[in-house]
């Protein structure tokens, strides 16, 4: 699946590399042509109108130079590759472009500084490639020039080479510093990034450890009511959610037997049988004391009931932790109801209260339920 979509990112990164190396040769190829016939058909002539057409036009098209460069702007950053055709595209135009210029090239030099400075954020090696790529071009159309014996100064020429040369070498060492500005930045970033994962993780630990009742390990209260409050404002019209409240009969009577030890054990042991008798979406917490709580999204009277009894009959016949304690000597209470959208949590758990009450008055060990609030 993950290989599929990697060839078709792949497909599609090449089929944009294409387009955009299409569109560059035909901007760059209209803009160096519509300098070229300006400048020939008007530099020369040196009517006054003619040269500001051309010098308009000479604008106007290093500004679709610009606005061609400015469009890859954003991708460039996401792929640096895709500016490469887009440069080299710019020195093959220019160099025929210069070639076809006669002497007034070296006042046009300044545009293969132009097409370079987009490439100044390519890595150094690529940037002098085409560096060295944009001077062998003039010098190489200069020396084609001179060959057909065309080239009218050749002192001319050796300045011009030689302003190109010391302004690429500049040009190159300035690529270098700003690559090794961004390599910092980058570790600097990855290192941020570090530190704000293991923030976030701390984080989570102490949230974990403030919403966590430390005997138990279950939720605490505080953490119950909030996750309580959520799922009953997610509650839609004709769902259900099932709340009870559970007591430990007699359990003042185990500490003071027992010990406090063997009563933080007992806990320990409700918490363990609730939790092999509960599934992963119920929410169990200690509400204090040797109180819990437990919330059941989306349940009905008897499917909760039926869950209730059968948490107190396997607490019942739990194994006893501690030597002292027999067999059958284990009971809890539980008072249930069950909430409708719309319904106030703490009126509920008011219910879920007097039911529990009800449950001790009875005789405990046993689940009384009080559905509505008229039957409470
Ligand atoms: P009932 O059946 O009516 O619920 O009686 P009970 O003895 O269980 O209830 P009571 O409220 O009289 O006593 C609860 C006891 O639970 C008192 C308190 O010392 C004890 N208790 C509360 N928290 C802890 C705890 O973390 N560990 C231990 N070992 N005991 C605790
Ligand atoms: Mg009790
Ligand atoms: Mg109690």
């Amino acid at each position: 699946m993950s290989a599929r979509r990697d060839e078709i990112d792949q497909r599609s990164l090449q089929q944009l590399v294409m387009k955009r190396f299409a569109m560059a040769a035909l901007t760059y190829g209209l803009a160096l042509l519509l300098t070229w016939i300006t400048v020939a058909a008007g530099f020369y002539k040196a009517s006054l109108g003619s040269a500001v057409v051309c010098s308009v036009l000479i604008v106007l098209s290093q500004l679709m130079f610009l606005g061609l460069f400015w469009r890859g702007f954003n991708l460039r950053f996401e792929d640096p590759s895709l500016t490469e055709p887009q440069v080299l595209v710019a020195l093959v135009w220019l160099t025929y472009f210069l070639f076809n210029l006669g002497s007034a090239r070296g006042s046009l030099l300044v545009l293969y500084l132009l097409v370079l400075m987009f490439a100044v954020f390519l890595p150094p090696k690529v940037f002098i490639r085409y560096a060295v790529l944009a001077f062998v071009s003039f010098v190489g159309l200069n020396v084609v020039d001179s060959y057909l014996g065309r080239l009218a100064e050749p002192a001319a020429f050796l300045l011009e080479a030689s302003v190109l040369l010391v302004t690429l070498t500049w040009m190159c060492l300035f690529v270098n510093y700003v690559y090794q500005l961004r390599q910092r930045m980058r570790q600097r970033r990855f290192a941020l990034q570090a530190h704000q994962d293991t923030l976030r993780g701390m984080l989570r630990q102490l949230e974990d450890l403030a919403s966590t009742d430390e005997l138990t390990g279950l939720y605490n209260r505080r953490r119950f009511l909030r996750i309580a409050e959520g799922e009953l404002g997610r509650l839609r019209n004709g769902h259900q959610i099932g709340l009870a409240l559970i007591d430990l009969d007699h359990f003042k009577r185990i500490n003071d037997m027992h010990g406090h030890a063997a009563g933080d054990r007992v806990l320990q042991t409700f918490a363990a049988v609730a939790r092999a008798c509960l599934r992963d979406g119920d929410v169990l917490a200690r509400y204090g004391g040797e109180e819990f709580v437990l919330l059941l999204p989306t349940t009905d009277a008897e499917q909760f009931s039926a869950c209730c009894e059968r948490l107190r009959e396997a607490f019942a016949n739990a194994q006893p932790v501690d030597p002292g304690i027999q067999a059958g000597q284990l009971s809890l209470s539980v008072g249930l109801t069950l909430l409708n959208a719309g319904d106030d949590l703490e009126a509920s758990l008011q219910r879920a209260d007097e039911a529990l009450y009800r449950a001790k008055r009875s005789g405990r060990n046993r689940c009384e339920a009080a559905w509505a609030t008229s039957d409470a």
